[in-house]
């Protein structure tokens, strides 16, 4: 089959610039679009903190590009440059308010202006281009007024064979601006801010840029059919429920994938030995080194572990009552990063006040401990108020350490129940509880680590269906090229 030219337009790509699983899923679907045949182009701001050392053969492609904002036209750069083979494309606007030399990616009061200007750049670059993408694969919020500046002035600049995907990776952050901001673009305010375009459903002196990127993009995703049902029908929409049923038309959920090739116990240079379905009781040899380097005694209790941003969205109350519910009958580890003091402070009351030997609660990130936890554990415990994806699930599952996890959106699209599934037994690999209480909580804890102590080999048959099951990007990148070439099947080639 033909051969697309895609261009993922985005505020992160793993390893260079990443904050969370958009930059995985930038970077995992793009490799394997790459792997079926595709060109892909990366495009993304030149932030001051990315990781150079992981761009090759950075050089400039073009130089003088002009963006018209507030009153001033913007001078802007565009270079290029390979990421774990991938050829990205780094804007770099010249800008008195140096827009991308902020110390990080995200966080600051003009985020809106940041990546609007981003957006800007990224048409005025294809404008100039010799070739045009057949598709720009836009993401979040912070492209969503891509499709907006495309449809209402760069298609009639020569962009008009162009069409524009448009990934919702999580609605609790919907890029809300004030609409003044569309005129510093030069776009019709009046126009735009209706309630069929921009103007956002909760506020109408409020711009909404989500909410333009779904109304003007040609199809829309989100990252798992769960989330896609849950954003159409519940408060998890966040405002833009009705939005999305009325287009429900050109949406769809696609289950992101995992980079298999980082998360794999056969291989992974992070945790001192290699084990596969075949050799799974090598695992517990990784859980030996995960006790020795945590300080935790060696003994005949199950290894519960958490690893997870530590923000209300992951349901920090609950995290605190498994711990010490847990704590009667098991050891518990946890690897979190927490940005509000208050959170970080309750887990550091509860950790010193632990048994040591049995309790670890470390905050921070770090890499190489969480693959040793995932190697080294035997439940993970995720009880999100709303899970757009996960990863964690998935990594797990891959390492044969089974899933404890609310079920909602991702997790309820990958996790199915040990007792209560409709799914055949071989498929089952984990224990789901759907109340956001301590009780349900309790619950499904109880199940499981009852199962591993009165049943290891029905216990070690979940690990093992954990394990069978296919999460890379494969099939979910079949799907995604699915909705390119029917966007474009209307486009004489
Ligand atoms: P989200 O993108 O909402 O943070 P996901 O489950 O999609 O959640 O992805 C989380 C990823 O971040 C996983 O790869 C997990 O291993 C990693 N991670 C989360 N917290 C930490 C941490 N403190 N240290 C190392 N890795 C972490």
């Amino acid at each position: 089959m033909e051969s697309l030219y895609i261009a993922m337009v985005s505020a992160e790509c793993a390893p260079v610039a990443k904050a969370g699983g958009l930059g995985d899923f930038i970077h995992g679907l793009g490799r394997e679009l790459m792997a079926c045949g595709h060109e892909v182009e990366i495009v993304l701001p030149k932030y001051d903190v990315l990781r150079y050392e992981c761009i090759q053969g950075l050089r400039p492609v073009r130089r003088d590009l002009w963006v018209p904002f507030e009153r001033e036209t913007i001078h802007c750069d565009v270079e290029s440059g390979q990421v774990d083979g991938l050829r990205c494309l780094f804007v770099d606007v010249h800008s008195r308010h140096g827009f991308f030399n902020r110390g990080r990616i995200y966080g600051d009061v003009d985020d809106a202006e940041r990546f609007t200007v981003f957006c800007h750049v990224v048409l005025e670059y294809f404008r100039h281009a010799k070739r045009r993408p057949d598709v720009i694969h836009c993401n979040d919020w912070q492209t969503g007024l891509l499709p907006v500046l495309l449809y209402e002035r760069y298609e009639r600049l020569g962009l008009r064979r162009t069409r524009v995907c448009y990934s919702l990776h999580n609605l609790g952050y919907q890029g809300w601006c004030e609409p003044r901001l569309l005129s510093a673009h030069g776009l019709d305010v009046q126009r735009l801010m209706t309630p069929d375009r921009l103007q956002d459903p909760g506020n109408p002196r409020c711009a909404n840029l989500m909410k333009g990127g779904i109304v003007y993009s040609n199809f829309v995703t989100t990252v798992s059919p769960r989330y896609a049902w849950e954003i159409q029908h519940t408060e998890q929409g966040m405002g833009l429920q009705s939005l999305l049923k009325q287009y429900h038309g050109k949406f769809a959920g696609v289950l992101n994938g995992i980079d298999v090739t980082t998360w794999n116990p056969a291989t992974d240079a992070a945790i001192p030995c290699h084990y596969d379905i075949d050799r799974l009781p090598r695992k517990a040899k990784n859980q030996r080194a995960l006790r020795e380097r945590l300080d935790l005694i060696e003994t005949a209790r199950p290894l519960v572990a958490i690893v997870s941003r530590l923000e209300r969205q992951k349901g920090i109350e609950l995290m605190l009552h498994a711990i010490s519910y847990t704590l009667n009958q098991g050891q518990f580890v946890l690897l979190g990063t927490a940005s509000e003091p208050a959170i970080a402070a309750e887990f550091i009351r509860l950790g010193r006040d632990a048994d040591p030997a049995h309790c670890r609660l470390q905050l921070g990130y770090d890499e190489d401990l969480a693959h040793l936890i995932y190697a080294g554990a035997d439940l993970i415990l995720i009880p999100s108020r709303y899970e757009p994806c996960g990863l964690t699930q998935m990594i797990a599952m891959r390492y044969g350490c089974v899933p404890v996890v609310r079920g909602v959106g991702g997790l309820a699209d990958t996790v199915f129940d040990a007792n209560d599934s409709d799914r055949p037994f071989s498929e089952r690999n984990g224990f789901v509880f759907h109340e956001p209480t301590p009780e349900a909580l309790e619950g499904a804890l109880e199940r499981a680590l009852g199962l591993w102590r009165e049943h290891p080999d029905h216990f070690l048959q979940l690990r093992l269906n954990g394990m069978r099951a296919d999460y890379s990007w494969r099939t979910s990148t079949q799907r995604y090229l699915e909705i390119y070439r029917y966007l474009l099947r209307d486009i004489p080639t």
